[in-house]
């Protein structure tokens, strides 16, 4: 099964990273959302970010060009329908999902592959209200897409191999790499990565160190490059209470508890860098703890 063309649905950070990567490396792209502006806005992004590169030396002028040339957008879902490969990256909420696959399916050829690249909402479950279980996968990008190395293959229970190798082919050609996953909550990335921020949460809650001490910690004694509160802020801590609420309820296992103080930061708004407060204030030139 070869794949030329990429249906891309949702025009938001992911979808506009994930058209980005694909028209680079050379395949057709019909990137849809329900909102004009969301694809106006993406096709800036996408131009910026790949001018960005070339600034850099990594790509030419001439590449930048014909790249965005690759891309065609549109506010009509059944464009999608004759494409090779859909990667669904809408608003991450299961009725919205199921809504979108239901509208394209009378209009798919009968090979194309389906994908959907949610962080926590069950591959196995949203395959089996489609016509093609066995041609559905999770294709989980990670944030930046254009930076981020990986990309999470998540095989539902029925997905047969020729998908799981198209899809495969697909990562090989972005020269990104894939890592296998199970349809479990969180597959592999966020069931280890999120667990970790909401104990540095409680670590915090609890008084054992202050957001400075907490994220130098982890980045001199740990090696990493981001601190974990640090992170949370710039993953969302709303992202990150939900996808905790997902593994709380997915695997009921106290273990997963999300941390009161991540759920009262939520509460307040102070969502991260989106909101310009989390763990650190971001309104003014430096980042300021909070706490
Ligand atoms: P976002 O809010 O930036 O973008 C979502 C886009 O979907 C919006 O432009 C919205 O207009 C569009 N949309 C909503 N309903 C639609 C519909 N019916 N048809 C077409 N478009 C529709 O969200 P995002 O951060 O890009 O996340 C998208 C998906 O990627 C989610 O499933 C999320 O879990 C997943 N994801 C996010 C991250 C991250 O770090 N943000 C990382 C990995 C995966």
């Amino acid at each position: 099964m070869s794949i030329q063309t990429i249906g891309v649905i949702g025009a938001g950070q992911m979808g506009n990273g994930i058209a980005h990567v694909m028209a680079l490396a050379e395949f057709e792209v019909v990137l849809s959302d329900v909102s004009q502006d969301a694809l106006t806005r993406a096709m800036e992004i996408i131009e910026g970010n790949l001018s960005r590169q070339a600034s850099r030396g990594k790509i030419t002028d001439e590449t930048v060009r014909a790249t965005m040339k690759r891309i065609t957008t549109t506010l009509s879902l059944p464009d999608i329908g004759g494409t090779d490969l859909v990667i669904e990256a809408a608003t991450e909420r299961e009725t919205v999902k199921q809504a979108i696959f239901e509208d394209l399916q009378p209009h798919l050829k009968p090979d194309t592959i389906l994908t959907s690249n949610t962080s926590s909402i069950s591959i196995t479950r949203l395959a089996s209200r489609t016509d093609r279980p066995e041609k559905f996968m999770g294709f989980h990008f990670m944030n930046p897409v254009p930076v981020m190395q990986l990309v999470e293959l998540i095989r539902g229970i029925a997905t047969d191999q020729p998908t799981y190798q198209a899809c495969l082919a697909v990562v090989q050609r972005l020269g990104k790499t894939a890592a296998s996953a199970e349809d479990f909550p969180g597959f592999i990335v966020n069931r280890i990565l999120m667990p970790m921020i909401n104990e540095a949460v409680y670590t915090l809650y609890e008084g054992v160190g202050n957001v400075e001490s907490i994220d130098q910690s982890m980045k001199l004694g740990a090696n990493h490059p981001m601190g974990p509160l640090e992170l949370a802020d710039f993953i969302g801590l709303d992202t990150c209470l939900a996808i905790m609420n997902v593994l709380h309820d997915g695997l009921a296992d106290t273990k997963y508890r999300p941390c009161p103080l991540l759920t009262k930061y939520v509460e307040a708004g102070w969502l991260g860098r989106k909101t310009e407060r989390g763990f650190y204030d971001y309104r003014g030139d430096t980042p300021v703890p909070t706490r």
